[in-house]
């Protein structure tokens, strides 16, 4: 059987392969292909001879369905930092292999959410739309806080909770971060304070969300967390979109609990035009772009063909979320 890795995207117009790949892994007599699917069923046409499949998009498309249905498929790779969109459970039952690849685009997340930040805090937003629409009045800004000296919290201190945690501490801030998997003994590198969720949300003047999505965090803030919150914080979401639940979000923005938000990611992507996110200019908006960068898309496609390279010369991947199938791996 040919080897054949098959990347599969559903918009991808911002992350559209390098060009170098097919080349690089044609050395290991690999056939490398690309295709846009927007459908589970677009996805069981192009990949049926695939032994790896890389999805790029966070739309869900390699599903319990998909992948029971594609008896080649030995390993799917997330081209991403979050594997929410294969169903690693199914692909764990099966016998397949889930890579992703972490590590490509921590700087620029950590970037975008600190962007956001103080976006959010000086709503740059509204105010450029106003200078553009002829109204060049200060009322707009307030309120504004400094970030000097301020609380500021962070939910999940793994790779980019870490590095905005980093890129904080010229404000000389009291940092706080609520994760349940890590040692006080590892924040102290960073300078971060471990607490409860509820000690985080009581505290917290500004607060950055970076833990993964998964059943557990799936609405982690939601009405009763708002509830929590000190009256008048900066809420920055650049991890995934359902870890808010933002019909609650947008009532704590209406009712000033929340100041100003920035949100890169959404419960439903692209966001729905009749979302009411877009009736509030104190929350900065932007596509789902945080990992943008021409670096990190370099780093992506390095990981994502050594990955493959690594499945087909009979190599254990790196990042591989399920060992457990190295065990009893798929046959053909
Ligand atoms: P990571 O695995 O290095 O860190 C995640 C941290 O969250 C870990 O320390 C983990 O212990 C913690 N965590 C897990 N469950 C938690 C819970 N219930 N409550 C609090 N903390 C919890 O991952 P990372 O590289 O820092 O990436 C974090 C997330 O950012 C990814 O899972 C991905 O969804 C998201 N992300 C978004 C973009 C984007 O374009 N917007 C890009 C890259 C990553």
């Amino acid at each position: 059987m040919n080897k054949q890795a098959v990347l599969i995207d559903h918009d991808g117009a911002l992350l559209t392969p390098e060009g170098w790949e097919a080349n690089y892994l044609a050395q290991y007599g690999i056939d490398w292909r690309v295709y846009q699917c927007r459908s589970e069923q677009e996805v069981l046409k192009v990949a049926r001879d695939a032994q790896v499949i890389i999805i790029q998009t966070t739309v869900p498309l390699l599903t319990r369905n998909v992948l029971s249905q594609l008896p080649n498929c030995r390993c799917t790779v997330r081209a991403g930092a979050g594997y929410d969109s294969i169903d690693y459970i199914a692909a764990s039952e099966l016998g397949i292999m889930v890579c992703y690849t972490p590590t490509y685009c921590t700087d620029e997340v950590a970037d975008h959410a600190m962007t956001l930040l103080l976006a959010a805090n000086r709503h740059v937003a509204r105010l450029d739309a106003a200078v553009r629409a002829g109204k060049f009045s200060r009322n707009l800004a307030a309120p504004t806080e400094g970030l000097w000296g301020a609380t500021v919290g962070i939910i999940g201190l793994g790779r980019i909770g870490s590095a905005f945690a980093r890129r904080l501490t010229g404000w000389e801030p009291v940092l706080l971060a609520y994760d349940p998997y890590i040692t006080q003994e590892y924040a102290n590198q960073f300078r971060v304070k471990l607490v409860s969720l509820d000690e985080l949300l009581e505290r917290s003047d500004m607060l950055s969300v970076h833990c993964p999505l998964t059943p557990e965090t799936t609405h982690l803030l939601d009405w009763a967390q708002f509830r929590k919150m000190k009256p008048g914080m900066v809420l920055v979401n650049t991890a995934r979109g359902p870890i808010i639940h933002e019909p609650a979000l947008v009532q704590a923005v209406k009712d000033n609990t929340v100041r100003a938000a920035g949100l890169d990611v959404f419960e439903q992507e692209p966001l729905p035009v009749d979302s009411p996110l877009f009736a509030l200019d104190r929350v900065v908006l932007t596509p789902h772009i945080s990992a943008t960068s021409s670096q990190a898309r370099h780093k992506l496609y390095v990981l994502v063909c050594e990955l493959v390279r690594a499945v087909f010369t009979g190599q254990r991947p790196a990042f591989l979320v399920n060992p457990q199938v190295l065990e009893r791996p798929r046959q053909p």
